[in-house]
């Protein structure tokens, strides 16, 4: 079936994946456009009064995939590209992912396609609310739990839970993860994304005989999910030696100081002028020689013209769709790279969430310590049933990760029934 609704590479890209996906699994004729096609969408005008008095209108969107396994969860984006088909993408790999990690979710994903950073505060908290505001009647702490993602933080999410609490007259502190701990916020989950993607970069290093501390790190991407990625790898004793953000790439062989990186963008936003690493193109970047490469930003930078160039061992998503189809078919003929799948790879952040949902509904609250141990389990046991997976179809983890999370929710909605 095409799509009359959701248009875009990004979307295409993620129907190719769950075409194969389900031949693998030889799902039944009458389950598959059920799996795979998104529930419903919502897509809002959302007017700002700007702070020089004009009016403009940001188009907002909120897709989400589907409803058989519980409530939908998925991050908020701002970010100029944003369209209608690459959120519903985004919703998609949303619903394998917590399928896979054994979440009672179904995916979701929300965007606004804005600039965030040409924003003032004050216009930025005005556009969050307004959008919240339109989504009222979409969502819910047992509807639709929105949390981060690109370009939204903490206080994007303490506005839309303020928003959404301000209307049904009580603290909904569910209705969104990853809020400020302070108001019911999980401890671990800032970190929650980039640990989990250096956890399993770690063990499979491990896995593959070489020592964290003999291992080199690049980072495509220097935000929330890419600076903690970085952070948690030097803790393991890795050295990073390449980092990236729009601004541009940073390349050092002697080890970067990851947390003097940091708080240099926290103090310049980017890491534009940063003395720390010489400067090389973003393709030299994801060519350099090292152990892990972890993109963590946008989708579709691994993409048919670098992909046999590069030169890690270990493909460490981070970001969200990062390998096209096509490079990913030349990645799986190339048995010196072993590809983390995104939807296991960068699966701490929702786990987290999902742990911040829990505690918020009980109202009572974890250490980072908790957290952190219950969030190293699920993620390995996500990493002994995918291995399992891939060892049962003898397929790529790619494809064993879509497999197991696909399987799930296609069991859900087989065992519901089509109603009526
Ligand atoms: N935006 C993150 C993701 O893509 C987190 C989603 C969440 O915590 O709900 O996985």
């Amino acid at each position: 079936m095409k799509s009359n609704i959701y248009n875009s590479l990004v979307f295409e890209m993620a129907c190719r994946q769950f075409d194969r996906a389900a031949d693998i699994l030889d799902m039944d004729t009458t389950l598959r456009e059920r799996v795979k096609m998104p529930k419903r969408c919502l897509a809002v005008s959302c007017p700002i009064r700007m702070d020089d008095g004009s009016v403009i209108v940001y188009e907002g969107f909120r897709v989400q995939h589907h409803l058989s396994m519980g409530p939908t969860k998925g991050g908020l984006r701002f970010h100029p590209k944003v369209d209608l088909g690459e959120v519903a993408a985004l919703s998609m790999w949303m619903s394998w992912k917590c399928a896979l990690a054994g979440l009672p979710y179904g995916g979701a994903k929300g965007g606004i396609s804005v600039d965030p950073y040409a924003l003032s505060h004050s216009e930025l908290e005005r556009l969050a609310r307004r959008y919240m505001q339109e989504m009222i009647p979409f969502v819910g702490p047992n509807v639709d739990i929105m949390a981060p993602d690109v370009g939204t933080n903490e206080q994007v999410m303490a506005w839309m839970m303020d928003t959404y609490s301000s209307y049904v007259g009580s603290n909904a502190t569910a209705v969104v993860t990853g809020k400020p701990v302070s108001l019911g916020g999980s401890e671990g989950r800032k970190e929650a994304t980039g640990f989990g993607v250096a956890y399993f970069a770690k063990s499979y290093l491990e896995d593959f005989g070489i020592k964290p501390s003999n291992a080199t790190a690049v980072i495509q991407g220097f935000g929330n999910v890419g600076s903690e990625a970085a952070k948690a790898l030097v803790n393991f004793g890795v050295k990073v030696i390449g980092i990236s953000d729009v601004s541009g790439a940073y390349h050092n062989p002697k080890g970067i100081d990851v947390d003097q990186a940091i708080r240099y963008v926290a103090k310049n936003r980017t890491l534009e002028g940063w003395k720390g690493g010489e400067r090389i193109s973003n393709e030299a970047l994801l060519e350099l020689k090292c152990d892990i490469l972890a993109p963590c930003a946008l989708e579709r930078v691994i993409n048919e013209t670098n992909a046999a160039k590069l030169q890690c061992r270990i493909l460490a998503e981070g970001a969200n769709g990062p390998t096209t189809n096509q490079a990913d078919a030349v990645l799986t003929e190339n048995d010196e790279i072993h590809v983390i799948p995104d939807i296991i790879c960068n699966s701490g952040g929702v786990i987290v969430s999902y742990f911040e949902w829990v505690q918020d509904l009980q109202s009572t609250f974890w250490t980072r310590e908790e957290v952190l141990n219950r969030l190293c389990k699920l993620l390995d046991r996500s990493k002994l049933e995918l291995e399992a997976q891939r060892k049962k179809l003898n397929c790529s983890r790619r494809e064993a990760a879509l497999t197991l999370g696909i399987h799930r929710v296609a069991e859900a909605k087989r065992i519901r029934g089509l109603f009526p």
